[in-house]
């Protein structure tokens, strides 16, 4: 089948590169045109394990290209997936103007009956009104359109594993012809099929980001009291999770959730609940957990040490490991903190970033000019002369890291682990004061 996958982000790319996988004829159009150059170069535009290797077999097989021109990108296809973003408006609702832009472009190119599939996570209510949209810009007389809601539920880091082994494959619409066809795109995967109606399938997804976010959210509440009284918060989850009810998967306690989904997603859920005069009560909370459990964290700090003047070493300012997207992150949001709260020197590594431009939020330098953020390539100095260490990203390569060499460099040898991701004997053994979420340390 011919596709056009609209918008070439971490979800856009990945998708059209295993759709030609899956043996289909894609094009991947984003109006960032350089974006496009590197694509069609072998060059993936962001970090995803194992993409990069299919993106130049599919490119060297002629399966699929990426252009900046909509006219092409919208014509040459029947079934155009609309993967563009939908990021937070400052109401907490979900910004749709870029979903408008593409359909826009789409009325503006339109030459034959299509099938629309939005891949985007958009506000319950959405396809419905795209598809009135369309009828509204095109003679559908002339070019019939049908609109299907597939919502992706991928996750960053491990994105191609989660596109080929789907745990679900959810298809709202009111068409069956059209959701034939769109099962068709996935015929070759194993996959289980969802149909509903288009307010089902979004609130599947919202719902669903909704959940894992309160899962994140309670382990962290649980953590609060566990580290009163001396509980050590791995071994509640482990134990929990044993219930096939809980599942161990996303009790993991730490700093919060980050990322490009979770807060914005939570956000519109509450903003639409507001719209519609519901009371998202266990939400809310969920969302103030998050907001505050880095507040939380620095206190655990503040009641080692002071933080005004002192040098800190930062490790990890993705939101997650294997990802270089630092969307919502924790570890970006603690340095903020930390600059509030007057720490003189921030040392950042982080196995994505090597320069400060790379780091979006900041030029890291205060009003005075001073520059108080600083990227660290190299291990050996990295520590010397810090008072402490904070894990906030758990990137497989910091559990190497030269942590009994760099005890012996550092000002004061206290290690926050924001994530509870090293081990606490070996780093005592190695000669550091641990301090993790809840790690069992009586009081
Ligand atoms: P992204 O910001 O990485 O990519 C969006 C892309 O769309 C950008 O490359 C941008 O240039 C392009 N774009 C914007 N307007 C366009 C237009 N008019 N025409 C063509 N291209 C346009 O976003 P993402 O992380 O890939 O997320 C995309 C959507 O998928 C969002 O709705 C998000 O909530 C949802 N989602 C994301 C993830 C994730 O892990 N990133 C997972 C599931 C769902």
């Amino acid at each position: 089948m011919k596709i056009t996958v609209i918008g070439s982000g971490y979800v856009g790319t990945t998708t059209a590169i295993v759709l030609a996988e899956l043996g289909h004829d894609v094009i991947g159009y984003d109006i960032d045109s350089c974006k496009v150059d590197k694509l069609n170069e072998g060059k993936l535009p962001f970090i995803e394990p194992g993409l990069d290797e299919l993106l130049t077999k599919q490119l060297k097989a002629g399966r699929i290209v990426f252009t900046s021109n909509s006219q092409p990108a919208i014509m040459s296809s029947e079934i155009l997936m609309i993967s563009v973003g939908t990021p937070s408006n400052l109401n907490g609702g979900a910004d749709l103007t870029y979903v408008g832009k593409v359909l826009d472009a789409i009325a503006m190119h339109i030459n034959e009956p299509k099938i629309i599939v939005t891949k985007s996570t958009v506000p319950v209510g959405t396809n419905r009104w795209m598809k009135r949209q369309l009828e509204e810009k095109i003679d559908t007389n002339k070019y019939p359109i049908e609109v299907i809601s597939n919502p992706e539920f991928l996750r960053e880091g491990v994105a191609l594993h989660d596109s080929l082994n789907p745990s679900r494959t959810v298809l709202g619409g009111e068409n069956s012809a059209a959701i034939e066809k769109v099962k068709q795109l996935y015929a070759t995967l194993e996959t289980t099929y969802f149909i509903c109606n288009y307010e089902t399938a979004e609130m599947i997804k919202y719902a669903s980001n909704g959940f894992l976010a309160t899962k994140i959210s309670f382990i962290n509440e649980i953590a609060r009291l566990a580290d009163k009284v001396g509980a050590d918060i791995i071994g509640v989850a482990r134990g929990m999770g044993l219930d096939p009810r809980i599942s161990p998967h996303h009790l993991y306690a730490g700093i919060g959730y980050g990322g490009s989904c979770f807060p914005k997603d939570v956000d519109e859920l509450l903003h639409l609940a507001q719209q519609k005069d519901a009371n998202l009560s266990i939400l809310k909370q969920v969302k103030h957990i998050n907001d505050t459990q880095i507040d939380w964290f620095i206190q655990k700090i503040e009641s080692q040490m002071n933080l005004g003047g002192k040098r800190v070493l930062v490790l990890g300012v993705t939101f997650k490991e294997d990802t270089d997207d630092q969307r919502e992150s924790p570890g970006i949001r603690i340095i903020e903190r930390l600059l509030v709260k007057g720490v003189e020197e921030i040392r950042v590594m982080d196995p994505t970033v090597t320069t400060l431009e790379q780091m979006y939020w900041t030029k890291g330098f205060d009003d005075s000019g001073k520059q108080r953020v600083k990227i660290v390539t190299e291990q050996d100095e990295a520590a010397t002369g810090v008072h402490m260490v904070l894990l906030t990203t758990p990137w497989p390569q910091f559990t190497n890291y030269p942590w009994k060499k760099w005890a012996n460099k550092v000002e004061s040898a206290y290690i926050f682990d924001g994530r509870n991701y090293l081990n606490p004997q070996e780093m005592r053994s190695n000669g550091w004061h641990y301090i993790g979420v809840a790690r069992g340390e009586q009081k």
